[in-house]
């Protein structure tokens, strides 16, 4: 059976150890150490940003030598425009975006940033030009300003408060006993799953980044907060460069271009018109997630 709606592995390796979305900042930092290849090289050049294009050209990589996850993946996203990815649990969309961050380096192939081999880099400057809104976003057991500065570390308050303002929570931290300075995490407020997304969009738009990966939730949101915060996204992804991890397929019409992956390669693309009249992978997918939705909805009205 096809699986459109597992949820998808949290994006990075630290969301991924953080599952209850709670960490310390050492622990978040003893993390990054223990990964290989994100520890900073002496000596590698800065990622010079321009406007934000992406290149994947001919890229093969596998976590274990001999099981490949991607094979010989080639697309291209002009500055600005959005590319969605779309394919069943395990094919491969979430490495795309972990390969992109410089987590892991191809085993094959080039992915490119503003014409620049993202390999020869210093990996702090390929993540200083990406923002990423995970599924399940990483909360310090800290103030909720600085867990929104996070997106840029030294900011100004005034800078925090119009990037909350923008990504519509702050008016939610206005009604919090101690506002800016409340503390969240496991001895603080509980901020919901909702909550927790708005952070990490006030996050991105303080980092203010050209290139914009949005790993979308699977479902946890009710349809009005999911509905607004899609607006939200829309905005931000607004002449930006954006790599979507899609999870339901409705949101991703609007989608410049929509890549289906899988078994690690792109087996269509197009947009979404020319997916549906194709009447392959993707119909199909299309034509299951609808199904699902009518059921969702049949639910709902009998509960
Ligand atoms: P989903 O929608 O379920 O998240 P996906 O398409 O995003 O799936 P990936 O997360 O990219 O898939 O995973 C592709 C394959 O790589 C899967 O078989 C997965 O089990 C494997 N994989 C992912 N992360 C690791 C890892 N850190 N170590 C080893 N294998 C991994």
């Amino acid at each position: 059976a096809l699986q459109v709606c597992l949820p998808l592995n949290a994006l990075g390796f630290v969301y991924r150890e953080a599952r209850d979305a709670w960490v310390n900042a050492e622990r978040l930092f003893a993390l990054l150490r223990e990964r290989p290849d994100v520890a900073e090289q002496a000596g590698l050049p800065r990622l010079r940003a321009g406007r934000g294009e992406v290149v994947f050209e001919q890229v093969s990589f596998g976590y274990e030598e001999a099981r490949p996850v991607l094979r010989g993946v080639s697309f291209r996203i002009p500055p600005g425009h959005t590319v969605a990815v779309v394919g069943r649990s395990g094919s491969g969309k979430s490495t795309l975006a972990r390969l992109l961050l410089r987590l892991y380096p191809p085993a094959q192939g080039r992915i490119l940033i503003d014409g620049q081999d993202i390999a020869t880099l210093s990996p702090s400057s390929v993540r200083a030009a990406i923002g990423v809104v995970p599924q399940d976003t990483a909360l310090f057991n800290d103030s909720i300003g600085y867990n929104v500065a996070y997106g840029r570390l030294g900011c100004r308050p005034d800078e925090i408060e119009s990037a909350c303002r923008a990504a519509h929570v702050h008016e939610l931290i206005m009604a919090l006993p101690e506002q800016y300075e409340t503390q969240v995490g496991e001895r603080g407020v509980k901020i919901s799953g909702g909550e927790k997304q708005r952070i990490a969009i006030a996050r991105a738009v303080l980092k203010d980044p050209a290139i914009l990966i949005f790993d979308e939730a699977t479902s946890a949101l009710d349809s009005d907060s999911e509905h607004a915060i899609q607006q939200e996204l829309d905005r931000l992804s607004e002449n930006r460069t954006t790599l979507i991890i899609a999870h339901r397929l409705s949101t991703i019409v609007g989608a410049d271009e929509i890549l289906v992956m899988d078994r690690g390669r792109i087996v269509e693309r197009g947009s979404h018109a020319q997916l549906l009249s194709l009447k392959g992978l993707y119909a199909r997918l299309w034509l299951l997630q609808q199904r699902l939705d009518e059921q969702t909805m049949l639910q709902r009205q009998t509960l």
